[in-house]
């Protein structure tokens, strides 16, 4: 079961508190074209860019809009992140992590691939494994019921990875069911829509760069 004004209202605040795609598209063409580099990487090699991947200039202009992120291990590049998370997303022979639970469930659709999600309750740490066809459509999820909680940030400082991404978590149903949780709900099926909508861009970029 989804919810169209859930989907539609959860997109827009996501949009709204992490403009991503309007940066990307208010960048110029060789940003741009590093931005597609780093986020290629990602999905073919399914492991995280060093930061000579691309010019230094470009880089620099990609972190101020917080559309890369520069760890130790290498460029994390949204939804991938380079530092380990605690949602992994297998997908091909690869294992990546995610930045929050609504870009865990975009990784199939990017990587037009067939994955599963492990996880756990950001509430009580019960496992929860979620399994997704190549289109990123929900196929199971253990526990059935699971659902993804969008909390509320006060103010945001820094990058999107540091204050938006901590809260959007997937919970278990029993934790769903206490009613504590007063953030944002959206199903399992609802927050894959969200996150298809939000990285959408993505998958145009190499055809508009060509
Ligand atoms: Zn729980």
């Amino acid at each position: 079961m989804t919810s169209k004004n859930n989907i539609f209202k959860n997109v827009k605040r996501l949009r709204r508190e992490f403009p991503l795609q309007e940066r990307i598209e208010a960048a110029d063409t060789a940003t741009c074209e590093a931005y597609a580099t780093v986020l290629l990487a990602w999905l073919q090699n399914g492991s995280a860019p060093q930061q000579d991947i691309i010019p230094a200039v470009e880089l620099e202009k990609l972190l101020a809009i917080d559309a890369v992120v520069l760890t130790d291990a290498g460029l994390g590049c949204y939804p991938f992140s380079a530092s380990k998370t605690g949602i992994s997303v297998k997908y091909d022979a690869h294992t990546v992590y995610a930045m929050c639970a609504i870009d865990a469930l975009a990784i199939p659709f990017l990587a037009a691939s067939p994955a599963t999600i492990h996880t756990h309750c950001s509430n009580c740490e019960e496992p929860i494994v979620v399994r997704t066809d190549e289109t990123g459509q929900v196929k199971e999820e253990i526990p059935a019921g699971a659902q993804v909680e969008y909390r509320q940030i006060s103010v945001q400082h820094s990058a999107c990875c540091n204050d938006l991404c901590p809260g959007i978590t997937f919970v278990c149903p029993t934790c769903v069911a206490n009613a504590h949780l007063k953030n944002d709900l959206m199903s399992l099926e609802e927050a894959a829509v969200v996150g298809r909508a939000f990285f959408h861009f993505q998958s145009c970029l190499d055809v508009c760069l060509a």
